[in-house]
């Protein structure tokens, strides 16, 4: 699904952001991607999207080489790869179905398959009846499950999640990673950047740890740290 070979990335000003990076994610897995601010964990979530492109190493993403893709391929890999942000980037002027609509609209899916996808994946993130509400008349938590179904309406294989829990209460926090849970065990793969270092460690996940661009860790059954 994502191997990632040598890879090494410096940003046009010099920054080096990562530093000889290797690991492969198969098919089905749930991965944690944690670190240190400016550890480079968006810049390796930065490659998955082809945002940038290594400067040496190999980015394979969907059995795609990301270093030899064609500018006009990027959207149909983009496509591919269901995102959720740390600060759930909803339309305000649009209610919840409308916002998960509006990603099949732009696709240009028919007016029956939206009909029949949004209800669906509205009702796997536990949001039936609360189709018609605003952003605004919803909970950090429930804007999240909003935006957790956006990204998954048109059924992507890869769910790539960005500090998905940066502005959630412990509580919340935890119903969404269970959330993410259920799924990763529907079929999605699912990679989650994240600072949260006690929902890491209850999870018991498999965890990459990136530090100054150096991947230093890939356990399979991990914590946050070692001493957890
Ligand atoms: P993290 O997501 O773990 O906080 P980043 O991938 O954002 O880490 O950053 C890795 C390194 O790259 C840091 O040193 C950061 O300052 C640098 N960096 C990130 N974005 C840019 C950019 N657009 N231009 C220059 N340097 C950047």
């Amino acid at each position: 699904m994502i191997s990632f070979i040598n890879v090494s990335y410096a940003y046009p000003n010099g920054t080096s952001a990562l530093h000889n990076v290797s690991f492969h994610i198969d098919k089905g897995e749930f991965v944690f991607l944690v670190g240190p601010s400016g550890a480079g964990k968006s810049s390796v979530l930065k490659l998955i999207f082809r945002e940038i492109v290594a400067n040496s190493g190999q980015v394979l993403v969907l059995q795609r080489n990301l270093c030899r893709l064609r500018r006009k391929e990027i959207p149909y890999l983009r496509r591919q790869i269901g995102v959720v942000y740390q600060d759930f980037r909803l339309l305000p002027e649009k209610t919840a179905a409308e916002n998960v609509a509006f990603a099949l609209e732009v696709i240009e899916a028919s007016s029956s398959e939206i009909k029949r996808q949004v209800p669906r994946v509205l009702g796997i993130v536990g949001l039936k009846g609360k189709e018609d509400r605003f952003p605004h008349q919803l909970s950090g938590g429930e804007q999240q499950r909003v935006a957790m179904a956006r990204a998954l309406v048109n059924n992507p294989p890869l769910l790539v999640c960005d500090e998905p829990t940066g502005n959630l209460d412990p509580n919340t926090s935890w119903q969404i990673m269970c959330l993410l849970e259920r799924i990763n065990q529907l079929g999605t793969t699912v990679l989650i950047a994240t600072h949260d270092k006690e929902i890491v460690n209850r999870m018991g996940r498999r965890v990459l740890e990136l530090n100054n661009g150096v991947l230093v860790r890939d356990d399979h059954k991990g914590a946050y740290t070692h001493e957890a």
